[in-house]
């Protein structure tokens, strides 16, 4: 029987604001879509986080024996300045700058893009569609939604007629901000607008002459409207109403606001049945931000290249610190804090690899059963990450147990906890053990080595050698223990 049918998975609606029973459209099957990153510039941290999180969603689901279409596009058009519809396209202004083809940066932060994700172990989703890939579909929309009476032409460009809009439905559904509130909030647009109203967004806007991306439609020569992107692509590939929709808690206004109404809009029927959004992250306890320095990429936390950290550190660090903390919480980013997850990771890391040494025996003195139904409930407590590690670190103790004698498992249950950690560990949380095989078997042989030359200087009565083995392991994180079976040693 799949997992997922004795795994009820509840999850945090950011539409409804509570916790629902996740059930999904067709049994068996789920559909998710986050937006992707707009490549004008390299990957960055904050976005890296919630792509992490939507990740480790994504490879639950398949855990628990769902198949999963994941689908994250690539903004390569579209995304202007600001949310005011005014300003050029973010891509464009980044080609002009650099005085390169629009599509070679696009080129150049997708490769990026992708090289970060591989280095964090992330899964590629099953669909990752491009914006200026879909431009005669986001045509085809737009003539949608001005036959339906919600979008009208201004000198070449087109807008969501928003009023329309919330006469019959609600636009701010998601984010709880209503139209009459933005009307007295919004700054006129000093007579530049060709909009009826400042809260009415582009579905299509005309390119001035200096334009470089531009595309022919019935309107003008012209770019789509950014929000237009997610709606056409997710209604493609995973239907007019579908299961997941996730995203950085930015992205909920305007953008989702706009994705929901345009959806909605042609096919009737609400789009999302639940919206996922993360919380931002802080580097330092401040805002990331390039202009004041307090800002760092993805890969430089890996090589160590940077003013923001103490050192380098793995991506499985990363990711675990990461874990540690709830996605609808703020996350901290600091060297601090990751060196904190660093001695965390490895103990776990330790215990992970001792598994597999481990021999069963006669009799169980811990609950397996019990254990793995703590670490499922945690997951499907709307993927409550720190609470799952607090139960591996259960597990480790455990095995810290078996170490010195102190506990053990029957066959059946060494077999069950095995197979449960590590799909957590490695499956679910998409850990790595950087130290493991290789570099952690040729340590152990060292390690072996230091012993037996400590043993020999000791039958010699050298024991100002046998203390200044013993010292210096020490302070590199290695504790020998003399036992009445001989030596053993633990990685701090
Ligand atoms: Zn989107």
């Amino acid at each position: 029987m799949e997992l997922y049918k004795e795994n009820q998975l509840k999850v945090y609606n950011s539409l409804t604001k509570k916790k629902e029973d996740f059930k999904s459209i067709t049994e068996g099957y789920v559909g998710m879509y986050v937006c992707g990153p707009t490549v004008y510039s390299n990957a960055h941290l904050g976005n890296v986080r919630t792509f992490m999180f939507f990740d480790v969603v994504y490879r639950y689901l398949l855990h628990l024996g769902y198949k999963v279409r994941y689908v994250r596009n690539i903004t390569d058009a579209g995304h202007l300045e600001n949310d005011a519809d005014e300003g050029e396209d973010k891509i464009a202004v980044k080609a002009r700058l650099e005085q390169i083809e629009p599509m070679e940066v696009v080129q150049r932060y997708t490769v990026d893009f992708h090289d970060v994700l591989k280095n964090y172990n992330f899964l590629p989703p099953s669909i990752e569609p491009t914006a200026t890939g879909h431009i005669v579909e986001q045509i085809e929309m737009i003539k949608e939604i001005i036959e339906k009476g919600f979008a009208y032409e201004v000198n070449g460009s087109v807008y969501f007629d928003v009023h329309e809009y919330n006469k019959k439905e609600n636009y701010g559904i998601l984010s709880g901000r209503k139209v009459e509130d933005l009307l007295n909030n919004t700054r006129t647009l000093d007579g530049q607008s060709d909009k009826k109203n400042p809260q009415d967004f582009a579905l299509w806007k005309k390119a001035d002459e200096k334009h470089i991306m531009r595309w022919p439609s019935p309107w003008s020569d012209g770019f789509p409207g950014w929000h237009l992107e997610c709606s056409v692509m997710s209604t493609k590939y995973l239907g007019e109403n579908f299961d997941i929709h996730g995203g950085g808690m930015d992205l909920k206004f305007p953008h989702h606001e706009c994705e929901i109404a345009q959806s909605q809009t042609c096919s009737g029927v609400t789009p999302v049945n639940y919206w996922m959004h993360t919380n931002m992250l802080l580097l330092n306890s401040q805002r990331m931000s390039k202009s004041t320095g307090n800002f760092i990429l993805p890969n430089e936390i890996l090589s160590g290249e940077n003013d923001i950290l103490p050192k380098a550190f793995s991506a499985s660090v990363v990711r675990f610190f990461n874990m540690q903390a709830n996605y609808r919480s703020i996350l901290d980013f600091s060297g601090d804090a990751l060196e904190a997850s660093e001695k965390g990771h490895a103990k776990l890391m330790e215990a992970v690899t001792f598994l597999e040494k481990i021999e069963a025996k006669n009799e169980s003195t811990f609950n397996v059963e019990a254990w793995k139904k703590d670490c499922y409930a945690a997951m499907n407590d709307d993927f409550n990450t720190p609470i799952l590690i607090s139960h591996l670190f259960e597990a480790v103790k455990l095995i810290n147990q078996i170490k010195e004698s102190n506990a053990s498992l029957t066959a059946d249950d060494l077999e069950e906890f095995k197979n449960t950690l590590n799909a957590f560990v490695f499956d679910v949380l998409g850990l790595m053990n950087e130290n493991s095989q290789d570099s952690s078997e040729k340590i152990n042989g060292v390690v072996e080595l230091l012993i037996k030359l400590r043993k020999e200087a000791r039958e010699n009565k050298d024991w100002a050698l046998s203390d200044q083995i013993r010292d210096e392991l020490i302070a590199l994180g290695i504790q020998l223990k003399d036992g009445k079976d001989g030596t053993t040693f633990s990685l701090n």
